[in-house]
């Protein structure tokens, strides 16, 4: 269980531009940024190349691909020094949304 809602965490982090090519929410990614995801693989767009990925698909959100849904299964992590990452609640210090947990679900390495 998730200890924010996705509505309590989009009014706490308010939509930003795109941290890599600097593009508005609900704008497609300029070309060549670290951020945009391939619409055929799910992938990162920059190191897959496919044919027939779909710019319109993947426009920036305002949030990292992935945020939400981390938000929405309660999935936090936080950085502590001399430790490393370690899962956490939303409202502890320093935490950030788990991408790297969600990617190891996806690929079928964690819960
Ligand atoms: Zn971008
Ligand atoms: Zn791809």
């Amino acid at each position: 269980m998730s200890d924010v809602t996705v509505e309590q965490w989009v009014k706490k982090n308010p939509l930003r531009n795109c941290p890599d090519c600097g593009v508005k929410p609900g704008e497609a990614h300029n070309g060549s940024c670290d951020v945009e995801r391939c619409s055929v693989c799910k992938g990162q767009y920059f190191s897959c190349g496919c044919e027939g990925h779909d710019p319109n698909e993947t426009k920036w959100t305002g949030w990292w691909p992935g945020e939400l849904e981390c938000v929405e299964r309660g999935w936090f992590a936080k950085c502590t020094p001399g430790v490393g990452w370690e899962r956490c609640k939303s409202t502890d210090e320093g935490a950030m949304v788990d991408l790297n947990r969600l990617t190891d679900h996806r690929l079928g390495l964690s819960d």
